[in-house]
């Protein structure tokens, strides 16, 4: 087991900032689910990415590299500013390894300021208690670390013991909510680690999620009977949020399809760091328009395409979005030929075993 650090609770002006900031943060949610409800011609949820580069290299993971430069601020703002322009809701910073962008916090500060609920996702290595101030005093309302051993090894430097200091220093200082994803599946040496993982976090006072991991052809495979209990267990553990609407998951857990509608291109976007729309991080490459060219025409027409690689997605922030539609519209277009783009792109990908969740 990883050394626990022991943890003395937050101050008093901390737990009051803490509470005002996750009724304000509570309250525009519930703001967000009712104007979801109403209109369907405005993105939910958007990932933007302004930074491609990470700190670490886990071996599963395809979206990052070691070299790409930081996209500039004024470009970020420009960005953020035609996202709000559509009416988005939520933006949730990812990476690469986001921290190491130079003007993250005022990235943040950009989108409160344009009115959208503000997370990021990170490995949490660059966190500090000056750093989480900073975050703190920036706005964000949103922060999750995916965690994926207890003891780090050759495929992931994300564990327990590497990160359980800046755990603490997120318990003690960190004004915004926190999330806690462990994995299950294919690959994960020892199931028992996300368990583990799991209760530290509620024990932290986080919430805590649990990500299944497909086989290494990208199919679903069920999860064993121990896996099965632990997955049961994590999901049942935590308090409850926004983010547990991951009832989809029993399917995939049993190496189920399931049946819903997926509204990426339109009411979920994935933002590269060169500023194209893509569907999601697991399917990137279409339909690769330039985001300031991204219509309300085209997010119509994602919004009734039919996903080919939906019954068997594991994505969950995606299908978090779609509880909120799956109930109308069907699905009756396909996806548009590809054009040839004018500058070498990625192909379209999709990712069986392959994470990128920070
Ligand atoms: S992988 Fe999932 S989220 Fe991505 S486009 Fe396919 S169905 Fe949608
Ligand atoms: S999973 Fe996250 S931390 Fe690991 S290499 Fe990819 S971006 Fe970096």
């Amino acid at each position: 087991m990883a050394e626990e650090t022991k943890v003395g609770g937050p101050s008093a002006k901390t737990r009051l900032r803490r509470r005002l900031r996750f009724l304000r943060t509570r309250a525009r949610e519930l703001k967000m689910i009712g104007k979801a409800l109403v209109s369907t011609k405005h993105p939910i949820l958007v990932h933007i990415i302004p930074m491609r580069q990470c700190n670490l290299a886990c071996t599963y993971c395809n979206e990052f590299d070691d070299f790409s430069k930081p996209v500039p601020l004024e470009e970020m703002k420009k960005r953020l500013d035609t996202l709000a322009d559509m009416g988005t809701s939520i933006i949730t910073i990812s990476g690469g390894e986001p921290l190491m962008h130079p003007d993250l916090d005022e990235v943040i500060r950009h989108m409160r300021r344009r009115g959208m609920i503000a997370g990021l996702i990170t490995n949490g290595f660059y966190l500090n208690k000056e750093r989480i101030e900073r975050l703190n005093e920036a706005g964000l309302e949103h922060l999750q670390i995916s965690i994926d051993n207890v003891v780090p090894d050759e495929v992931s430097k994300k564990s327990l013991k590497t990160l359980d200091g800046r755990l603490v220093m997120l318990s003690q200082c960190a004004v915004f909510q926190v999330n806690i994803n462990s994995v299950l599946g294919s690959g994960v040496k020892d199931p028992e680690d996300a368990l583990k993982i799991a209760r530290r976090a509620v024990e932290l006072g986080f919430t805590s999620t649990v990500g299944i991991i497909h086989d290494n052809n990208g199919q679903l495979k069920p999860l064993g009977p121990r896996e099965l209990e632990i997955f049961e267990e994590v999901m049942a553990l935590g308090k409850r949020s926004f983010s547990r609407f991951n009832e989809f998951q029993h399917n995939v857990a049993r190496g189920r399809e399931h049946n819903w509608r997926c509204r990426s291109g339109s009411r979920y976007l994935y933002i590269c760091e060169d500023g194209l729309v893509h569907w999601c991080s697991q399917q990137r490459g279409y339909p690769g328009i330039p985001l300031a060219q991204y219509t309300p025409e085209m997010r119509d027409r994602e919004y009734s395409t039919k996903k080919f690689c939906a019954p068997r997605c594991t994505v969950s922030c995606v299908q978090q979005v779609g509880i909120l539609d799956n109930w109308r519209d069907p699905q009756n277009l396909n996806p548009m030929p590809m054009t040839p783009p004018a500058t070498p792109q990625a192909e379209l990908v999709q990712i069986g075993e392959v994470r990128g969740d920070s």
